[in-house]
């Protein structure tokens, strides 16, 4: 601070050199006085904006439900701020201030665990104290709160003479924590209760995959448990049949790639239960790092497929010879017609056989014995067959057979094989040898055939050829 310091005189005579050192003397103890006063002034500024953030702050901790505590631990006194006794629903003289009466308001279940905790603080063994408990209120009910505290200052001997701390009500938050674990709990026990592995499946753009989460599910399903594909997916490919690995990879990446849901039925080979089928369903999302997440289901489909198989047995196979029927045999007739059609000098023979006069057999024997001439050719035949050829009972008495990959020539050898083993070999019946033979019609199928009739009635007419020629013989259709 600076200022003009003026001294008036009433006399006219110049001032003598003492007045004027007096008048300099006055002039400095101004001064003096001056910035003194300017001294106190801001000490008093520094005091009260310190007062102000002081108060400022136990404000601001009050109004964020927060309460404060200073316990003197040699006497056993604490002191609660306004906003401490608040959250408990005390006014600001209705609290006491002894330790022991705050122990009275930790809940009985706590107590133990809170004191043990403040202990090992006042021990030393922890830079701060720091618990979460209940604690009982105004009006008997209790809240939960987060206690947060550190000893300020000890004796000599590090024995704790001060300690200050917080209260934060974190009751609303226990809830809502509360809450969240039920519907984490409520979606576990629903997912392990669900016969089936519910599941998370996913694979990162380098190929790499996991299980992020499986249920329990995946102890029946796979046999493993969710840890061990936690972090990666071989002990799956490992159990999973050989010849549907292949599949079961190509399909998880075609619905990576196009992000359709994921549908598969195959096989695993498992330590404890075998062979067994399983069908997969899921659905994937693309994530921001270029991963994909399916969310998935995978069930035990093996007594399904059991009956399937059993179905279609019963829909392509002739009950009484156990041989392919009719209906099946065509199929297999379309499949080499479009092969032929499709791959230039593909070669097939088709062969038509009827056994001879079997209406007197049936008439000898009776039918029953005529069902077991059917059942004795219809063994002889499977075992003439090669690995691609395949028979089928088409009609009564009736068999017809395509030859894979055979001209004239080889389906003569095979129906003089067939016709002369029947011939040679009686079916020991009723204490006697009954004898049956069989005439064959010979043809083979050509690319240009309208439909598989054509070459069917072409052996046909061979076999018709073969009756008429007196039976027990093989014709061949030429055209
Ligand atoms: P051909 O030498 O001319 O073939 O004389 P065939 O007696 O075999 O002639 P046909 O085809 O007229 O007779 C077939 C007989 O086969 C008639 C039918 O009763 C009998 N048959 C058809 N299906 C079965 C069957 O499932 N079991 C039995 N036991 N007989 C059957
Ligand atoms: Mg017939
Ligand atoms: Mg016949």
């Amino acid at each position: 601070m600076s200022g003009i310091f003026v001294a008036y005189s009433r006399k006219e005579e110049p001032t003598s050199d003492k007045c004027q050192q007096e008048i300099a003397d006055h002039a400095v103890m101004a001064s003096i006085a001056i910035a003194l006063h300017d001294a106190e002034t801001r000490i008093k500024k520094a005091e009260d904006a310190l007062h102000n953030s002081e108060t400022t702050l136990a404000l601001a901790i009050e109004g964020s439900g927060t309460g404060i505590w200073d316990r003197n631990v040699l006497t056993g006194e604490i002191n609660y701020s306004p906003g401490w006794k608040a959250i408990l629903g005390y006014a600001d003289a209705e609290i006491g201030n002894r330790i022991e009466d705050s122990y009275t308001r930790v809940h009985p279940d706590d107590l133990a665990y809170v004191q043990a905790t403040i202990q090992d603080h006042f021990d030393q063994k922890t830079e701060s104290y720091a618990v979460e408990h209940r604690i009982r209120c105004k009006d008997g009910s209790y809240k939960w709160i987060s206690s947060r505290g550190k000893v300020v200052s000890r004796d000599a001997q590090g024995r704790p003479l001060r300690m200050i701390g917080t209260t934060t009500d974190i009751t609303s938050m226990r809830s809502l924590a509360d809450q969240l674990q039920q519907s984490v709990d409520l979606i576990t026990s629903l997912t392990n209760e669900v016969p089936g592995l519910v599941y998370q499946y996913r694979m990162l753009p380098d190929g790499q995959a996991f299980f992020p989460y499986a249920s329990e599910g995946l102890k029946d399903i796979y046999e493993l448990t969710p840890e061990q594909v936690a972090s990666e997916v071989t002990l799956v490919h490992q159990v999973i049949h050989p010849d549907d690995l292949e599949n079961y990879c190509a399909s998880l990446n075609t619905s990576a790639d196009s992000l359709q849901p994921w549908y598969l039925e195959y096989r695993v080979i498992l330590p404890r239960q075998g062979l067994r089928w399983r069908q997969g369903e899921a659905r994937p999302r693309r994530l921001p790092d270029g991963s994909t997440l399916w969310y998935g289901f995978i069930t035990d489909i093996t007594e399904r497929k059991r009956i399937e198989i059993e179905l279609q047995g019963f829909a392509t196979i002739d009950f009484l010879t156990q041989l392919p029927n009719r209906r099946y045999f065509m199929t297999r007739m379309e499949e080499e017609l479009a092969r032929a059609r499709r791959i230039a000098g593909a070669r097939t023979a088709v062969l038509m056989c009827d056994l001879d006069h079997f209406k007197v057999i049936n008439d000898s024997y009776g039918h029953a014995i005529g069902d077991l001439v059917l059942k004795h050719f219809a063994v002889i035949l499977r075992n003439a067959l090669r690995r691609n050829d395949t028979v089928g009972r088409v009609g009564g008495e009736e068999f017809a057979v395509v030859l894979f990959d055979a001209g004239v020539a080889e389906a003569e050898i095979f129906a003089q094989r067939v016709r002369s083993q029947l011939a040679e070999t009686p079916l020991m019946a009723l204490d006697q040898d009954i004898h049956v033979t069989v005439s064959i019609g010979i043809a083979v199928m050509h690319a240009n055939d309208a439909n598989i009739d054509v070459s069917l009635c072409r052996s046909d007419a061979a076999l018709y050829r073969a009756k008429e020629a007196g039976r027990n013989r093989i014709e061949i259709d030429f055209s």
